[in-house]
């Protein structure tokens, strides 16, 4: 455990004035009202690269959905999935409920409380099991995130910037950084405080340094490479509507892709078009979707369906699925968003990663 003994004055002053401004500017996100393993873990997973306000929709369904570390446990793969379909990244989904699996299965279902126990399990890397391990247990352990990283390279400079070589910062000298700034007594909260900083102060290209409450103690406050923005490739992909029977049994035909296809395996899309294209009085919808740095241009087209023989798809692998059972699909995101924007499942496409 780290101690505050010989500690400089100016880092216990950094941490206070952290603390401080956390403590009135925090956001009020459902997560953090309760100290719960399993719910910190939740939110910790969902939040991996993926926007607050996208996974604050996403979180309370599925602890409706599972409440207890024993309900996700107990739940098929498939649901699980359902549950998570829009969030994107679905590994992230599966290794959790694999980790539930095994937490029931070797440990009694009680969550392991040190960071290096929660490494142990599926999925679980160092800045998850740091975040559980100090926002629930209090453990002195430091979560460094994206946001966490940029909040140390700015306020310690180039020193720490070009720690690594090649004017890259190194692992390990952030990871020094960031346990000799950790405030060992409240370790839970000081982590969420420097997360906060990085999403809504210190921000990756315009950083808000007249309202930073640790400008005095930044070696840079503001004046520093911003990087260059993210490349963003595109591609045009085009896929089929097609129902059939109408009113309350209508189907819609979906394709599972396949558990050996190295993206979204098991997940339900849309047939893709026949390769040479489709007239385009039978398209119905354009739409653009974004994953990583990938944006998609997507035409979807609709065709009666005795034209389902036109798709080529593995044999198997398209099925009818009625309207009133498209909520306990593991939809691709894509899927989604084509679904609701054409209104055939309710609500309006949110912008989640997918
Ligand atoms: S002063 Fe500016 S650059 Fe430094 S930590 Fe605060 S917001 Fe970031």
């Amino acid at each position: 455990m780290q101690t505050d003994k010989g500690m400089s004055a100016d880092v216990v002053e950094l941490r206070a004035a952290l603390l401080g401004w956390y403590g009135e500017n925090a956001r009020d996100l459902p997560w953090r009202r309760t100290r719960d393993a399993y719910v910190v873990w939740v939110s910790e997973v969902m939040l991996q690269q993926t926007r607050v306000a996208a996974v604050v929709e996403y979180f309370g369904r599925f602890m409706r959905e599972f409440p207890t570390l024993e309900a996700l446990a107990e739940a098929e793969e498939e649901r699980v999935l359902a549950q998570w379909s829009g969030l994107g990244y679905y590994r992230r989904a599966r290794m959790m409920h694999k980790a539930a699996r095994m937490i029931v299965a070797e440990f009694g279902g009680r969550m392991p409380e040190t960071a290096a126990e929660l490494r142990a399990l599926p999925g679980v890397g160092e800045y998850t099991a740091a975040a559980v391990a100090s926002i629930s247990h209090g453990e002195a352990v430091p979560v460094v995130d994206g946001n966490v990283e940029r909040v140390l390279l700015r306020l310690c400079g180039p020193q720490l910037a070009e720690a690594g070589g090649n004017g890259k910062p190194a692992v390990g000298a952030l990871r020094t950084a960031a346990q000799r700034f950790l405030d060992s007594q409240r370790p839970g909260e000081f982590n969420q405080a420097m997360m906060e900083l990085g999403a809504t102060v210190c921000l990756p290209r315009n950083p808000q340094c007249g309202e930073c409450p640790v400008r005095t103690h930044c070696s840079t406050q503001g004046e520093h490479e911003t990087g260059p923005a993210k490349q963003m490739r595109s591609r045009q992909v085009a896929y089929v509507l097609m129902q059939r029977n109408w009113g309350p049994k209508t189907e819609v035909l979906l394709r599972r892709r396949g558990e050996d296809e190295s993206q979204m395996p098991g997940m339900w899309e849309l047939p893709a078009a026949p390769e040479g294209g489709l007239p385009d009085e039978s398209v119905v919808l354009t739409v653009r979707h974004a994953i990583t740095n990938t944006n998609y241009y997507v035409t979807i087209y609709e065709l009666p369906w005795e034209e389902k023989r036109t798709l080529k798809a593995p044999r198997g692998s398209l099925q009818w699925v009625k309207l009133r059972e498209l909520g306990e699909v593991p939809l691709t995101g894509l899927t989604r968003k084509v679904l609701k924007r054409t209104k055939i499942l309710p609500g309006t496409a949110k912008g989640a990663l997918a």
